[in-house]
């Protein structure tokens, strides 16, 4: 961003943490200040009636954008690189998913859908989609390029998510992209745990790349949004779709996702050291059977992490040694710092146990213990293991009863 001047191409070439500080600022037509005014907008006022009846304006309705969800959508494409030709703002992730999801399908067609997605995506093929005559099946998120043999001749999309966000298997995505390619068929992602300072899905054959901005995009627990990041395959119908349903996302949630954007190169890569710093004080515990963190060399997908990703978030699991399940809810029970709730991706620390047997259909959970899903916050590390240790002494007590 030169003085006064707006973004242009050559920016793109700079570092994602410039980007994610510059992107979507225009500071010299807004009277020099230095963030975009927040447009609470439905009406668009036009100079006269031939300029109404041909739409001679740059914004049409509030629906349809206004220089708030504009300086959003051009900071997000600035971080996805030079094959994203736009992004869409839904008002939460699931509804990107369902928007992205949406733009791709039509009754008749068939979606490949990875066995480790988001609970609630699951919930939408197998509730939604199948009202609208669109089948679903699930596969191991470890096919890689086998893939190919599950492409039906109706199949048009196959939808990723790398790693799934309670049990982290790693994702060939370049792999399973080409031979869904070779297929027609479209690649969709859901990249929320990476965010796209650390995978830039779409250079990897993503073509349609899902961020529930609700966790680390917001940062702060405080604002619900979603986005799609399209490519030239898919951005036309992208857009067309979130129109033609009416879909968009208040000027303040907005505002505040482009606020956490600002600083989301910082708190990501503070989450990204605390939470590999856990992860290794945790996987020396007695009481740990493993980690589930692709971060790590002990993890299976450790060599697609490192080939594909530049950084972590501060999302991982932990297997217990087989322990009672009270024993596990007595450890949660006595976490201070940690809270139990759904999300993550906020400046706190949250835990939650979880069990993935009751909703895989193509692959068997068994991991060999109870599971507890951590997100590790911006606390100082120190005081979240004495935290995880106090947790420690509570399960040992309870197991012992
Ligand atoms: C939370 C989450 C979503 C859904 O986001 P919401 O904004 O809560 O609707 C989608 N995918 C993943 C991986 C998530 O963790």
């Amino acid at each position: 961003m030169k003085k006064g001047k707006k973004n242009d191409g050559a920016s793109r070439s700079r570092q994602p943490a410039t980007k994610v500080v510059t992107g979507g600022r225009d500071p010299a037509s807004n009277h020099g200040f230095v963030n975009p005014p927040v447009y609470h907008a439905s009406t668009v006022l036009y100079p006269s009636a031939d300029d109404f009846a041909a739409r001679r304006s740059r914004y049409q309705y509030g629906r349809r954008g206004t220089p708030t969800t504009e300086a959003l959508e051009q900071a997000l494409a600035e971080l996805e690189g030079p094959h994203c030709t736009g992004v869409a703002l839904l008002p939460s992730g699931l509804a990107a998913i369902s928007a992205a999801l949406f733009s791709v399908l039509k009754a008749g067609d068939h979606v490949l859908v990875t066995d480790s997605a988001y609970g609630p995506t699951r919930n939408f093929c197998d509730q939604v989609l199948a009202r609208f005559g669109i089948g679903t099946t699930y596969f191991d998120p470890l096919v890689g390029s086998a893939i190919a043999e599950l492409i039906q001749p109706n199949t048009k999309a196959v939808y990723l998510e790398s790693p799934g966000s309670l049990s982290f298997e790693m994702q060939d995505v370049p792999a399973i992209a080409k031979a869904a390619h070779a297929k027609h068929a479209v690649v969709l992602l859901d990249n929320t745990w990476a965010t796209p300072l650390y995978f830039r899905a779409l250079d990897f054959g993503v073509d349609l790349s899902i961020q529930a901005g609700t966790k680390y995009i917001g940062g702060h627990a405080d604002v619900m949004i979603g986005t799609v990041s399209a490519n030239g395959t898919t951005a036309a119908d992208l857009k067309r779709t979130v129109y033609l349903n009416g879909w968009c996302v208040g000027p303040d949630d907005v505002y505040l996702s482009q606020r956490g954007l600002r600083t989301l190169a910082v708190r990501l890569d503070r989450h990204y050291q605390s939470g590999i710093a856990v992860a290794k004080w945790l996987e020396q515990r007695p009481e740990i059977l493993r980690l589930l963190h692709p971060a790590l060399p002990s993890h299976p997908g450790h060599a697609i992490w490192q080939r594909d990703f530049t950084g972590a978030c501060g999302l991982f699991s932990v297997v217990f040694k087989p322990v009672p399940q009270q024993a596990v809810h007595a450890f949660l029970d006595a976490l201070e710092l940690f809270g139990i709730g759904a999300s993550w991706g906020g400046y706190e620390s949250l835990a939650i146990p979880f069990d993935c047997a009751g909703v895989r259909t193509a692959t068997h959970w068994a991991p060999g213990g109870p599971a507890v899903r951590l997100h590790i916050g911006l606390e100082a590390v120190e005081d979240l293991i004495a935290d995880l240790e106090d947790g420690f002494a509570a399960m040992a007590a309870a197991a012992r009863v």
